[in-house]
């Protein structure tokens, strides 16, 4: 079959949108668009003004999207840019030229190009494994998606240590409501940012001289969510700006969603008002994980990867892995990815194998110091002595258990450990190593000191 002209693909997808959205919506806001190219896989689409293009882009960019998909070959995905009305002739623009198109459409400065972060597509609520320790907060964020700017949980406030779920709770939501908003026939615009990006654009703003076009498409939106707050503090003019953003929205009976790593009264150098206003609303902790998230985690990510992998395995992590979902998830795909990759049978000895320096980092850190403290009380010894030149054997025997131990139970190398030890050498340490090795075989009580240390360094 020869290959649709670009003219006349470009008619099919506006009869399309025309259908689909009615007269009056298409002339308002989608007659205007102009193809201005084709760059790679890339389909360019030029509005006059820049406030059209993310309304357009807010609103029609996924189902412009997908007729493009299903129409072009090879479109991948659409770009709104601002640029000439002039409606030109598509074929008649070579590729390189679309790409000129769209620098330049950059160049002219727009601030509020892309203001709105894309979305993690594995970032839904059917993908959240729910606990004990985020059950609030989940729940909170579905109400939300239910129900936005509903009076109570505007605005909703998610906070927590890093990797414990409030991005993945965030975009969760913006999935929920774009779906419900599209079925119901009444899209929502849902922008998503993180504060860092907030600030990027405000300042471009100012520098652009569009402060009033960032106010604009702020102010826009149904749902504004802002990502990781705490970036604002100590930058005051920003705070000021989202603290504006913020009170019209409200005011609007928009919602609002925004995440920290903090409760809004432990945010300290966020400006007051901003801070009460923060808590009005309602507000969620995503609280450390459990032993039993992190094992129901594991069994879902388990499931889904499709791999075979022993409950043992499953325990050995979340045991091991304490720290967030994120080094778990990190983990987990390192192990899955290894089975598949090698088609390997997943056990724990592969495990141990695969993740041993990630595990190793888990463990519970001890430091030399430490070990030299715990020692030193245990052989009634000043702690001086370990670092000390003297050769006694009741203050030599005690130093050569502190650095046996630092060898078993930190990462360090044998020169670092000698370093610890008053500067001594590394094979001083290979030679404490080896003799207390020999002196544990040799004598119980010894080895049962030994052991008794090692054991209260470790919990
Ligand atoms: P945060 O924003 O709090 O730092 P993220 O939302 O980015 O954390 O989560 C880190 C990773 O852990 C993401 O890949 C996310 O999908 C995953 N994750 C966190 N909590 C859960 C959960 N309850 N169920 C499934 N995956 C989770
Ligand atoms: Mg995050």
């Amino acid at each position: 079959m020869e290959k649709p002209q670009l003219a006349t693909v470009w008619a099919r997808i506006r009869g399309a949108l025309q259908a689909e959205v009615g007269e009056t919506e298409y002339r308002n806001w989608l007659k205007p668009m102009t193809l201005a190219g084709i760059s790679g896989d890339e389909v360019l689409i030029a509005l006059p003004t820049a406030f059209m293009r993310d309304w357009v882009r807010n609103h029609y960019g996924a189902k412009v999207n997908a007729l493009w998909e299903a129409e072009w070959e090879e479109a991948r995905r659409v770009n709104f840019l601002v640029g000439d009305a002039t409606p030109a002739e598509p074929e008649t623009i070579p590729e390189r030229m679309a790409g000129v198109v769209r620098a330049e459409a950059d160049d002219k400065g727009d601030p509020r190009s892309e203001i709105a972060a894309t979305l993690d597509p594995r970032f839904t609520f059917d993908a959240f494994v729910v606990g004990k320790p985020n059950e609030v907060a989940h729940a909170c964020a579905q109400r939300v998606a239910e129900q936005p700017a509903c009076v109570g949980f505007n605005p909703l406030f998610l906070y927590g240590g890093v990797g414990l779920g409030k991005t993945h709770l965030m975009h969760a939501i913006a999935w929920d409501l774009t779906e419900r908003g599209t079925a119901s026939g009444k899209p929502v615009s849902v922008m998503y940012l993180s504060a860092e990006k907030f600030m990027y654009r405000f300042i471009a703003a100012i520098r652009g001289h569009q402060t009033i076009q960032f106010k604009e498409t702020l102010r826009g939106v149904d749902v504004l969510m802002v990502d990781d707050l705490q970036f604002l503090i100590g930058k005051d003019n920003t705070q000021e700006e989202f603290f504006h953003t913020f009170n019209y929205l409200v005011e609007a009976g928009k919602q609002i969603v925004i995440s920290a790593d903090k409760s809004p009264s432990d945010l300290n150098g966020l400006d007051n008002r901003l801070r009460t206003r923060l808590g009005c609303g309602m507000v969620a902790n995503l609280h450390a994980t459990t032993f039993e998230l992190r094992i129901s985690i594991l069994e879902s990510k388990a499931a889904r990867s499709g791999v075979p992998i022993p409950a043992k395995v499953l325990e050995y992590l979340a045991h091991k892995i304490t720290s967030n979902v994120r080094e778990l998830e990190g983990a987990f795909n390192r192990l899955v990815a290894h089975a598949n990759l090698f088609g390997r049978v997943i056990t724990l000895e592969t495990t141990q194998e695969v993740l041993h320096d990630i595990l190793r980092a888990h463990d519970r850190k001890v430091t030399i110091e430490e070990i030299q403290k715990r020692v030193s009380e245990h052989y009634n010894i000043r702690q001086t002595e370990m670092t000390s030149a003297r050769r006694a054997r009741a203050v030599a025997r005690p130093r050569q258990v502190a650095m046996y131990l630092s060898k078993q139970l930190t990462t360090r190398s044998l020169p670092e450990i000698g370093r610890k030890f008053g500067n001594r050498d590394h094979t001083t340490v290979m030679h404490a190593v080896s003799r207390v090795n020999e002196l544990m075989q040799a004598d119980g009580d010894f080895a049962e000191g030994v052991e008794l240390l090692r054991r209260m360094l470790e919990s």
